[in-house]
């Protein structure tokens, strides 16, 4: 491997970091992880669970996602949670052995969208897996102690590192003002639609209706609790028939659609579907540029609401796990171990198959 991935000098004697490498299309390789050294601030975390997220599989087969390319080959994964196994001189809430779940970006904390509080929008994050940022998929991470979550008694770590998809879910509730006076529509019954239900539902939302074209997916939601689910098709001319499905299985007016997909045909069955003086919100983002029926909607007053990843999340997340409020044990459908096999078939699994929803790591 060339000098280039090496991040930092600090190599304790007999302790090999090892970490999954993306070093080109369909490649991954488990080759040595040399960390940064240990901040003042930073803690040392050893990674236990790690899921893999469609961003992951996205940077796995074309070595990009979106307008982010893997030009040097680059540790991939984000959704992790681990053990602390050493702190920095100035941590004061963390301790060695303490369970914690990470959030995985470094945002500047200078510019004005992290002063205002939005720090997911900061132009300079550095994300774990995201290129050129190194990820999580490793024994070992270093990371700061203000982005590392200390998980109760009852949160196990695959549940800890289910708070990065949950996040997702939570931030898209919250900038929907979903409460237990909206009825919600979910595009796409995939890992972000799943997690979109639990949220509205912990939120109060008091019916779901929920749409995918795979009826295996749309199973999974009715037993994950949604009121009503509708199979799809793939073919734009069936919008208008579909929407007059998906408004009578609700019954009553839609006041959020949520579109976990982002295709021509989910925004427009969203856009259409909603009620006016609605909101729809655009989570997935399937296509980089769509053409849908915008006009129809703004003389509605229905709000277009844009989701990029999440932020002050996690200590909800944890809430809603360690009250029961959420159970996102039903996600993780498969399980893997880190060797180069499992890495391999791990995200074979998760890129193939429809019958994947989480994809999880037993490190
Ligand atoms: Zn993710
Ligand atoms: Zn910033």
């Amino acid at each position: 491997m060339s000098g280039g991935v090496v991040e930092g000098k600090e190599h304790k004697d007999g302790e090999e970091n090892m970490a999954a490498w993306l070093v080109g299309i369909k490649t991954l390789k488990i080759e040595p992880y040399h960390l940064p050294p240990l901040g003042p601030h930073d803690v040392k975390v050893q990674i236990k669970a790690l899921g893999i997220c469609g961003s992951d599989v996205h940077h796995f087969k074309n070595m990009r996602c979106a307008n982010f390319i893997v030009k040097k080959p680059m540790v991939i994964g984000h959704e992790c949670a681990g053990i602390v196994e050493e702190v920095g001189s100035q941590v004061k809430t963390l301790a060695v052995g303490d369970r914690v779940a990470l959030e995985p970006g470094i945002s500047c904390r200078r510019c004005n969208h992290c002063k205002d509080g939005r720090y997911n929008l900061c132009p300079e994050m550095k994300f774990f897996g995201s290129p050129p940022t190194n990820g999580s998929l490793a024994n070992k991470v270093v990371h700061p102690e203000y982005l590392c979550f200390k998980l109760p008694d009852n949160v196990s770590l695959e549940e800890g590192a289910m708070c990065e998809p949950l996040s997702v879910g939570v931030h898209a509730c919250r900038r929907a003002n979903i409460s237990p006076e909206t009825n919600v529509l979910i595009m796409g019954a995939g890992p972000i639609g799943l997690v979109v239900l639990l949220a509205a539902r912990a939120f109060g939302a008091p019916r779901i209706v929920i749409v995918d074209v795979d009826d295996c997916r749309l199973s999974i939601a009715k037993n994950l609790g949604a009121d009503e689910t509708i199979q799809v098709s793939m073919n734009i001319q069936d919008v208008g028939e579909e929407v007059v499905k998906i408004q009578s299985a609700m019954g009553s007016g839609i006041d959020v659609s949520f579109d976990c997909v982002g295709l021509n045909k989910t925004m427009s069955t969203a856009l259409n579907a909603t009620r006016s003086g609605g909101k729809v919100c655009l989570i997935g983002l399937a296509q980089s540029e769509t053409t849908v029926p915008l006009t129809a909607a703004a003389v509605r007053e229905v709000d277009v609401i844009g989701v990029f990843r999440y932020r002050n999340t996690w200590p909800l997340c944890i809430e809603l796990l360690k009250t029961g409020k959420i159970d996102v044990k039903p996600l993780i459908t498969h399980r893997f171990a880190f060797s180069q096999k499992g890495v391999e078939d791990a995200f074979e699994t998760s890129a193939s198959g429809r019958s994947a929803i989480k994809v999880m790591f037993n490190l």
